[in-house]
């Protein structure tokens, strides 16, 4: 059996939803949600509102912990490189992948196993 998650939102158990209503006949209270997987914010959250809750209450100490934007970013041909794909299922080709600039428009192949990797970047700058 796969552990279950706890919701992250500071205030799911908040919420009076039936499926959060848990506990002996009578002694029921609200609970904070467990689910094997979440849809939002990286499976922490069983709803964007309990992301947005988590976020009001400790979006600006995450931020100053993992580093403020004090700079505005340019977009240049260096960090332009973007990867796509063309979906080709009705010709019976296999999807193509490849990185496009998005300032030079120019395109180069990829692999689809480049393409998965969230590490490989044809980006020299931020
Ligand atoms: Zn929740």
């Amino acid at each position: 059996m796969s552990e279950l998650k706890l919701c992250q939102g500071p205030l799911c158990h908040t919420y009076h939803t039936q499926d959060r209503l848990k506990g002996p006949k009578d002694n029921k209270t609200y609970q904070t949600r467990r689910r094997s997987s979440f849809y939002y914010g990286q499976s922490n959250f069983c709803s964007l509102n309990c992301q947005n809750d988590w976020f009001y209450e400790y979006g600006n100490k995450a931020i100053d912990h993992f580093g403020r934007l004090n700079e505005v970013k340019h977009l240049t041909e260096e960090n332009a490189w973007s990867k796509r794909y063309d979906w080709r299922t009705s010709t019976g080709e296999s999807h193509r992948h490849y990185f496009l600039n998005t300032i030079t428009q120019e395109q180069r192949p990829l692999t689809e196993a480049q393409f998965d990797d969230n590490n490989y970047t044809l980006n020299t700058g931020e």
